[in-house]
Formats: C-alpha cells, structure tokens, sequence
C-alpha cells in the first residue's frame, strides 16, 4: 500500500499511479455530477455576506438538501451560498456550469453551447447572460491613466429577440454586414471606447448618432484619471471637453494616420477590427445585449494579455462565481442598454398590432 507520507513525486510504481489516477478521476466525477459543489467552490472564494443588504453579520440557519443555510442578522432575510449568484435557480450539475464557461471563452454560439451542455437553448441562453451580466463591475474597474487614445465603435441597431407587440419599427430583413451607408445616422448606436500604455481598455454605448460632448463627459471622463496625453481623431467635441477638463489633447487630422510626433490611434484602430470579428461570431448581438458582449471582449481581451490559456477558464469562473446577477429565466430578454429604442425611434410614429389608448 500506498505510504500517505510519499509525494507524488517519489510515486515509480506504474500500478499505484494508475490506482491514484483512478481515486482522484472518482473524486473528479462526484464533483462535477453535483451542485453542493457549487456551494463550496463560491464559499472557499468569498466572504460570506448577506447578498440583500450586504451585511457580513450573518448566522448560520440550518442545512436543507446538503447546503449550509443563513440568516441575515441585519435584514433577516434568509439566504445560501447560491442566493444570487450565477448558479442560483439552476439544476446544472458543476460540470454543465464549467462547460457554458467553456463554451463562452471558444465563442462558441448558443445552439452549440446548448449542444455541449445537454439543455434547451433557453437555458444555454439565460445561463450565458447570467455570467456576461457578473463582468460589468470588473471591466467597470478598469481605469485608463498616462497615454490614452480615445475613438468611438458605431454599429446597427439589431432588435433580434424583440417580442413583434415590442418593437418600436418594422422589422428588417437582415443584412450580411449592416448597412454601408456613408456618415453617421441617429440610428447609429455609438460606443465610445478607448486604450491606454497600460493595456487598460473600455467600450461603452454612449448614445446614438455622432459622438456629442455630454457622451464624452458622461461616459468617457469616469474612465480616465491622471491623464498624460490623449489622442484623438479630429471632432470638435473632444477638443470642448479636453478645454474643460484641461487634457493635453492631441488629434490626428482626417486623411492621415500620425502627426508629426508619432501620435497615432492604430492601437484603437486594431481594437475595432477585433471588436468586428467578435461581434460577427455571434451572428449579430441584439442590441439589448450589446453592453454585455463588449464587457465580455474586454474581460477575454484581459484574460488573454495576461494569462496562460490552460488558466483562463479557472480565472474566468472564480472571478464570476463571487459576483452577484439579478438575471434570471424570466427577465434575460429585458432592453439592458442605456438605449430607449422608442425614443430613438419615435419618428416612425410606429404602433405595432395595439393601438394605445
Ligand atoms: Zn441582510
């Protein structure tokens, strides 16, 4: 037999390694065929506090099927170590989880996933958003600083998986590539988006149409701090905020890709051909969602630059288990832009099926 005092190291024997494997594959497979599982993997990570008022004094409140319940001293609402995270009101099995996990890092399109998965669409769908929803604290905490080039992403509304008594205008038929008409519509959505030295990076849908000042301030400035240089193509609105907020801006003129410093947005630049190629891997991302998706082309971009593929997935899951979502099976389809589509198109005068009273 096997001494417990050998490290695997000193293990020659070819027939106790295999008995070994054979242990360990056991224990592998009770893990991934359970969600108590679940339970202990969010707790070995985290602080255990009360996911309504975020209290940490909490008591212990019993055990119902294997899972450690509490009691929130505070609020008394009662709660396990599901309550709110990715995995609560799931049936998946540890395995199931890591494999949607998995699935999002090869973007990997929901049919497939669900496929994978062994569940309906539905539930690949909801579990997916459930996970993409947990990033935005994270990318959220990505402050660019030093050199920045900043730039704006426009795209096409989509409202794929827009119910038809939903949709503010008649549906359109699908283009391949959204439509390639010159200048900018108010149909436009626009993202700002930016780098730094740093490898810090945002995208975030700041309105439709051109990129106006107020987009700038409301949602690029909270993204920067100790600024060195920013670096811009040549729209006015920049230079009014830069002017406030006393940037040293610099713009590169229209028609040219550097000036005579050497400043020049081809970072930015290749950043928007990737973001494209991302994007088109879903088959066009309803535009309800889009936040989500460039939260994730951040996060994967992150795990990228800075980790081994073999840890990504571990990285990924233990940074998403740890946060909370309130999305669930019934409210996935919800509108979580920052976009009102009925105002954007309220110049259709577009009244599908009801007529409002
Ligand atoms: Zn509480």
């Amino acid at each position: 037999m096997m001494k417990s005092t050998l490290s695997i190291e000193e293990i020659n024997d070819i027939d106790e390694l295999r008995k070994l494997i054979n242990i360990l594959n056991n224990k592998i497979e009770l893990i991934e065929s359970g969600k108590k599982a679940l339970c202990d993997l969010i707790f070995r990570k985290c602080k255990l506090i009360c996911p309504s008022c975020h209290s940490n004094s909490v008591n212990k409140n019993g055990k119902y099927k294997g899972k450690q319940n509490y009691i929130c001293k505070e609020c008394k609402k009662k709660f396990n170590g599901l309550t709110n995270s990715v995995f609560h009101h799931t049936h998946l099995s540890f395995k199931q989880i890591e494999q949607a996990f998995e699935c999002i890092l090869h973007l990997f399109s929901i049919r497939k996933t669900a496929q994978i998965m062994k569940v309906s669409t539905k539930t690949a769908f909801t579990l997916r958003h459930k996970i993409i929803s947990c990033l935005k604290d994270i990318i959220n905490s990505f402050i660019l600083n030093g050199d920045i080039k900043l730039d704006e992403y426009y795209t096409s509304i989509n409202l794929k998986g827009t119910k038809k008594e939903n949709m503010p205008r008649m549906s359109k038929k699908r283009t391949s590539h959204g439509n390639k008409k010159r200048g900018i519509s108010s149909h436009k959505i626009c993202i700002v988006s930016g780098c730094d030295e740093f490898d810090n990076m945002f995208f975030t849908i700041s309105g439709t149409g051109p990129v106006t000042s107020d987009m700038i301030k409301n949602y690029v400035v909270p993204r920067i701090r100790n600024v060195k240089k920013i670096i811009t193509d040549c729209k006015s609105s920049y230079e009014s905020v830069a002017k406030e907020k006393n940037w040293n801006l610099k713009q590169i003129k229209s028609g040219t890709y550097t000036d005579d410093d050497n400043n020049n947005l081809a970072e930015i630049n290749s950043l928007h051909q990737q973001l494209d190629i991302f994007l088109s891997n879903f088959r066009g991302v309803s535009t309800k969602h889009l936040q989500q998706y460039l939260d994730l082309f951040c996060f994967l971009k992150y795990l990228n630059w800075t980790l081994d593929y073999s840890d990504q997935l571990i990285k990924f899951r233990n940074k998403i288990c740890i946060k909370n979502t309130d999305i669930n099976y019934l409210n996935v389809c919800d509108n979580y832009s920052n976009l009102n589509f009925y105002d954007i198109y309220k110049d259709y005068n577009f009244h599908p099926l009801k007529t409002t009273t």
